[in-house]
């Protein structure tokens, strides 16, 4: 059996970022920055002011106080929308609003709150620094500095940055474009009713899910029949507008293992088991260029092979250098057991310990492949190494986390409450685990 290591490395090594292309500023939001970007023009463009106030000669008002006000004859006023204001002569204020031009003459700005305020004279009631509240043209970016380097995230700073430079059209590695289709004949659309013997198709939305959380936009076709003929209609078609696909269902050892069937053979997809728990049964392979995944139908299998193998390779092809999830060390709560030779992937919350403390990890109960339930109030995958088949309470193991940016858990160093908190309507954390399903 291959190792889940092995497996991640043959599909990274298959997998190269999409070809840059330059993209308007709304659809490289999460995209990757191609190549470094230099600024073409500086940030502030022009001198101007940081407040609203008086522009005004520093060595007009030197020794201005309450007790010896200066007063000095307004002759402008500077909206933000100024172009090129005129200039200030010596012994004269002009008002101005900030972010506009600094008038030539003047060197500081007095804010309004140090003076009276009034527009034909300002009397000012404190001596200004000289230069104060004055931004200077290129104090945040000069004219030709590398303000991104390449392969930087596009967040909402970075797309500030790069529309602040004027730059409308970044480019970018495109989101990757993924087709998800799940196959099985006894598969219902969500909302329509079952008939004996069917179930509604939830891995097709998981999975789509999944890829757009990983940055995809994504391609949803559900319920393909288990019948070869049309199932290699539907993958020839989405096949050809597609930069990844991912299947889930007909690739273990059942009579109508569709995709398997198709998809089988040199150049197509390679079918092998994974020396792992839940999704021992794996099929990766470059068809016409194109990934594709063909994932177990279980619904934990289909995610946990998500997460394992299809997010680093969306991430790849987005251009992220690093396409691995955070994990943490957590101390295990309970005694468990894992299969000798496969690497366990287990559903469990997490706690926070004391002070300085891994974060506690509590395996919740029901970890059955087809148990959707755990997978959904998890924090965390508990990785249980393949040569681990007993694991003593207490034990100290990695963990996936799959919460969200920051952990809540961690204790004193993170700050946030601690989960399983009743006021919080976590459900209690449950047994160990106990169930054994297949992948
Ligand atoms: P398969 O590998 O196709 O035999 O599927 C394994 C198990 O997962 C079966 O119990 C299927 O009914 C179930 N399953 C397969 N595809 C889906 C799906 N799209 N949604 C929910 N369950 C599924
Ligand atoms: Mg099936």
């Amino acid at each position: 059996m291959k190792s889940v290591d092995e497996h991640v490395a043959g599909i990274l090594d298959a997998i190269v970022p999409l070809p840059p292309r330059p993209l308007p500023l709304r659809s490289a939001h999460g995209c990757v920055l191609a190549a470094g970007l230099h600024a073409a023009s500086a940030l502030p463009g022009f001198d101007n002011s940081a407040m609203d106030g008086y522009a005004v000669h520093a060595a007009d008002v030197v020794g201005a106080s309450p007790d010896r006000p200066v007063t000095l004859p307004v002759t402008g006023d500077i909206p933000a929308a100024a172009g090129t204001p005129s200039p200030v002569a010596r012994g004269t204020a002009a008002r101005i609003m900030t972010g506009a031009p600094l008038p030539p003459g003047a060197d500081t700005v007095v804010q309004l709150e140090w003076t009276d305020g009034r527009m034909d004279r300002v009397t000012v009631t404190r001596a200004p620094v000289p230069g104060q509240h004055i931004r200077r043209a290129g104090e945040d970016v000069a004219a030709g500095d590398l303000v991104l380097p390449a392969g930087r995230l596009l967040g909402a700073a970075q797309l500030g940055l790069l529309a602040a430079l004027n730059v409308a059209t970044p480019v970018v590695h495109p989101r990757p474009r993924a087709a998800v289709l799940s196959t099985g004949s006894e598969l219902v659309e969500v909302g329509e009713p079952l008939g004996p013997g069917q179930i509604v198709d939830s891995n097709s939305h998981a999975v789509a899910a999944a890829a757009r959380e990983a940055g995809a936009d994504v391609r949803r076709l559900a319920g393909v029949p288990d019948s070869p003929a049309a199932f290699a209609a539907v993958f020839a078609d989405i096949l050809a507008g597609a930069d990844v696909v991912i299947t889930t269902g007909g690739v273990s050892v059942g009579a109508f293992d569709v995709v398997k069937q198709v998809l089988a053979g040199p150049g197509k997809v390679r079918f092998e088991s994974v020396a792992m728990r839940p999704g021992m049964p794996q099929g990766f392979g470059v068809i016409d260029g194109v990934p594709v995944f063909t994932l177990p139908g279980n619904p934990v299998s289909a995610l946990v092979s998500f997460e394992l193998f299809v997010r680093p390779a969306l991430l790849r092809l987005r251009g992220l250098a690093s396409v691995r999830r955070p994990t943490l060390v957590v101390t295990t709560a309970h005694e468990l057991r894992s299969p000798r030779g496969r690497r366990s992937y287990l559903r469990a919350r997490l706690a926070a310990s004391d002070a300085g403390r891994p974060p506690v990890a509590h395996v919740l109960g029901l970890q059955g492949a087809h148990q959707l339930s755990a997978l959904a109030v998890a924090d965390a995958l508990l990785i249980v190494p393949e040569d681990s088949a007993d694991v003593p309470a207490g034990t100290e193991l990695t963990a996936l986390y799959l919460g969200g940016d920051l952990p809540e858990f961690g204790g004193p160093q993170f700050g946030g409450p601690e989960r399983g908190d009743p006021e919080r309507g976590d459900p209690a954390v449950v047994d160990p685990v106990r169930t054994r399903a297949r992948a």
